[in-house]
């Protein structure tokens, strides 16, 4: 190529994740001329989840998403709660109903092996994938509207009318815009690790109560998993493996002086999980970054010329382990804005607001909104995490012992439990609190 010919697409799209694939493959759909631009040596390669994938998302991209073999693990058939005390365990989950239908509402999989696929269905659509390239900066007018990129590579610009900032939660680009001024919050930043352990499907069914490879489960695990501090656990199975793990906030860590393997090695090592993932070979082991803090941490979602989707902008509602759908469905509104400024030959601000018009109307914004206080619910009470969790082992495990002594003693004892760590008008002022953490009040 003559090294003074500019480099121009209609669109590049920031990062081959959930968000940047999923807005490639709708533009190039439409004959946009589309740069999905990854800075790993191909998709997925650093990526890093719990996890399970909603199927209404991939769906609203991909409608014949089953024909074309996505690298799923197992249909989550099985999900909910996990309660830890020191001891003991209870678990709260829910089989069959919603959870009983092809294709399921959610597929564990690891994420090396998804975002490779879901990054090739964007080529087989006509993106123009460029790996081993890392955005730095912006090519950008004088009143400021964006035309392009600066990358990594000599000579590395990229012009475009449009960008979409898909870069995940480090949002230095949308830093650079101006997009937000400051770094996420280490109280709003929780770091997960997880180790993906190798057990045959059979020990896997065994140990989790599974009938066969088509059924997996998904779980949020509570209590003495985070030692009682803002943070949760889960544990996914996958065909022959299981993703374990957990997410403790960045500001408990360094308070505490906690190693985050050492956290993990605990969790893995409790009396109820240890016998889970006894026997099994260490595959992986790896850590990432989510941002909890939500609505009150998002960035503004454009400028002119300019869109930031998926975790990047924040989208993540914790409680639900949902933002795999949030920046899938994100990256596609941001991909019909984008149809929509080329078809009117308009990159302006004004048509880029459409995008967040867009994200108004569905889930995406009006869940961030609700759970806007979520976060700070958790910072402040970190009970749900420790003295509940262990209330309901103790009273749940009272209730089922047969002691030999009057009933009423019983309750007198289970009640005892609850109110030598929580007075019942704490109890009942946490329980309100939830309530106006969950339903945005
Ligand atoms: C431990 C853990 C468990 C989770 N579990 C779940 C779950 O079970 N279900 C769920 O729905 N969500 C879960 N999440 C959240 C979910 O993983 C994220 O919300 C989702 O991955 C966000 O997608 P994204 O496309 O915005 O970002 P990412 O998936 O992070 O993709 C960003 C991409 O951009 C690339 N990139 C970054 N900067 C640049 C640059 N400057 N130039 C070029 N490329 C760049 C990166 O390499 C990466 O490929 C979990 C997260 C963690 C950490």
């Amino acid at each position: 190529m003559n090294q003074h010919e500019r480099i121009e697409f209609d669109v590049v799209v920031v990062g081959a994740g959930l968000a940047g694939s999923a807005a490639a493959m709708v533009m190039a759909r439409e004959g946009l001329n589309v740069a999905l631009v990854e800075r790993g040596q191909k998709p997925g390669g650093k990526n890093y989840f719990g996890g399970a994938i909603y199927t209404h998302a991939i769906e609203e991209v991909l409608p014949d998403f089953m024909e074309r073999n996505p690298p799923f693990e197992r249909p989550v058939t099985e999900a909910g709660f996990w309660f830890l005390s020191q001891d003991g365990l209870m678990r709260a989950t829910v089989q069959g109903g919603n959870l009983d239908r092809s294709p399921a509402d959610a597929y564990t999989t690891l994420r090396a092996s998804f975002d490779l696929w879901w990054a090739e269905q964007a080529q087989k659509e006509g993106a123009f994938l460029i790996p081993k390239t890392t955005v730095v900066d912006f090519i950008r007018e004088a009143d400021g509207q964006v035309i392009g990129v600066v990358t990594d590579r000599p000579q590395g610009e990229i012009y475009a009318p449009v960008v979409i900032i898909c870069e995940g939660v480090n949002n230095l680009l949308a830093q650079k815009l101006g997009l937000i001024d400051r770094d996420l919050e280490p109280a709003h930043l929780a770091l997960a690790f997880k180790q993906v352990i190798s057990l045959s499907s059979e020990t896997i069914n065994t140990r989790f109560g599974l009938p066969d490879s088509e059924h997996g489960l998904a779980v949020s695990v509570l209590g003495d998993v985070s030692l009682g501090l803002p943070g949760m656990g889960f544990v996914y199975t996958n065909k022959t493996t299981l993703s374990v793990g957990l997410g403790v906030m960045l500001d408990t860590l360094a308070e505490y002086k906690l190693k985050p393997y050492e956290v993990l090695q605990r969790y893995l090592a409790h009396p109820a999980i240890a016998p889970l993932v006894a026997g099994g070979q260490l595959l992986e082991y790896g850590g990432h970054l989510i941002p909890e803090g939500g609505y009150r941490d998002m960035p503004r979602l454009f400028t002119g010329g300019a869109m930031v989707a998926g975790d990047a902008a924040a989208m993540v509602n914790a409680l639900h382990w949902e933002g795999t759908n949030m920046a899938i469905i994100a990256g596609k509104r941001a991909a019909e804005t984008a149809l929509e400024a080329h078809s009117r030959g308009d990159f302006s601000e004004r048509v880029m607001s459409r995008y967040e018009d867009r994200l108004k109307d569905g889930f995406i914004l009006q869940d961030l909104k609700q759970y806007r206080n979520f976060a700070r619910f958790l910072e402040t009470h970190p009970e749900f995490m420790g003295t509940y969790p262990v209330f309901l082992n103790d009273a749940l495990g009272n209730f089922f012992s047969a002691y030999g002594k009057p009933k009423r003693r019983l309750f007198r004892e289970i009640l005892g439990a609850l109110t030598n760590r929580r007075s019942l008008p704490q109890a009942a002022g946490d329980i309100i609190s939830m309530g106006r953490a969950v339903m945005g009040w």
